[in-house]
């Protein structure tokens, strides 16, 4: 089996995307400090824990795994937090970065699939955003997202190393067979927020966030795409680059927007229970629409999404939060 490196294998979509890399006949090798992943969703391959700034740590497991590519989720992803604490951003998301790609120089490994964001664009110019669309961050996480694709670009022309940034949009859903799934301390997504509120266990009110946006119902419009659907990207982008394809940044989105209130009708419909919810002022940076032009990874990479229904998406998720909740109460 060829071996993977997977950092940040132990979040939400590094996990899934061990579990696809395993079904596929790889063998992904975990490396994540546990900050922000669960050790119980390491289910695939073994488990490294240490830090991706640790250059000693990332020579030691890159010795004894000897991986072929490397696929790259650690970072650190809730954008109100970049805005307060800056430097803990750019430390971890770039600095940390640049280490683990010159040990891969260092160590002759030449691919990587790097987890990178659509805000990278920030507001969007026009909708639906394709890949050439202005890159121009409006916070620091997509800063820092940004700031490790010129990386990758720089270490391509230096030393040959080959790539491909995903460029996510709304990430959702729920693994299908329900092994892995959405785990975040704090929560700030919206459907696992939402889901929360009717899930009951407590009085939490879902908050929206605006309902006076220049959109059909007034509400934010996003792009949710499955995490399965997610994890078959990278996987396609493994073997695209293993095949010798060129580097390149690929959109991940269906295509096709939702709005807060639409989401929230999906919900109620799925658990059968009203989403409680207050409106509530606008949030900072939010844009009113983003959806995503993936025509090119399509094209280039054959990637489809096998779940583009939002309906099957929330079933998943949902699906996912009784039987998590089921297992906390039993621990
Ligand atoms: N949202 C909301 N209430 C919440 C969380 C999110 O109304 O408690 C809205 C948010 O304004 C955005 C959409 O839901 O329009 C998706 O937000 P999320 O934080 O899930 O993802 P983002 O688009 O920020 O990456």
């Amino acid at each position: 089996m060829t071996p993977i490196l997977v950092t940040g294998g132990a979040g939400y979509i590094g996990s899934q995307t061990c579990k696809a890399l395993a079904l596929a006949g790889y063998q992904p090798i975990t490396l994540d400090n546990l900050v922000y992943g669960h050790r119980w969703a390491v289910r695939w391959g073994p488990l490294e824990v240490g830090d991706i700034a640790d250059r000693a740590f990332l020579d030691r497991v890159i010795a004894q795994y000897r991986p072929e590519a490397v696929i790259h989720f650690a970072a650190y992803a809730y954008v109100g937090e970049s805005t307060q604490h800056p430097g803990r951003y750019y430390r971890n998301n770039v600095a940390g970065t640049l280490t683990l790609l010159e040990a891969m120089r260092d160590h002759g490994i030449g691919q990587m699939v790097f987890s990178s964001t659509c805000a990278t664009y920030g507001n969007p110019q026009r909708t639906p955003i394709d890949e050439d669309h202005p890159q121009h961050p409006i916070n620091p996480y997509g800063a820092t997202k940004l700031m490790v694709e010129r990386m990758l670009g720089d270490f391509e022309a230096a030393h040959e190393m080959r790539w491909a940034a995903l460029r996510y949009f709304n990430a959702a859903g729920a693994d299908p067979d329900g092994e892995v799934g959405e785990a975040h301390d704090p929560e700030t997504h919206l459907i696992p927020l939402a889901m929360q509120a009717v899930h009951g266990d407590t009085q939490q009110v879902l908050k929206v966030f605006g309902d006076d946006y220049p959109t059909p119902d007034g509400s934010c419009i996003r792009d949710y795409v499955h995490v399965s659907d997610l994890a078959d990207a990278h996987l396609k982008s493994l073997d695209f680059l293993r095949n010798g394809g060129k580097s390149g940044a690929f959109n991940l989105g269906t295509g096709r927007g939702a709005s807060v209130f639409e989401v929230i009708d999906c919900i109620e419909r799925v658990a059968g229970r009203p989403v409680p919810i207050e409106i509530v002022a606008r949030r900072a940076g939010d844009p009113p629409v983003l959806f995503a032009d993936a025509e090119k990874a399509r094209r280039v990479l054959g990637w489809t999404p096998r779940y583009p229904a939002l309906t099957e998406t929330i079933e998943h998720a949902w699906r996912w939060l009784q039987s998590a909740s089921q297992l906390d109460k039993q621990r």
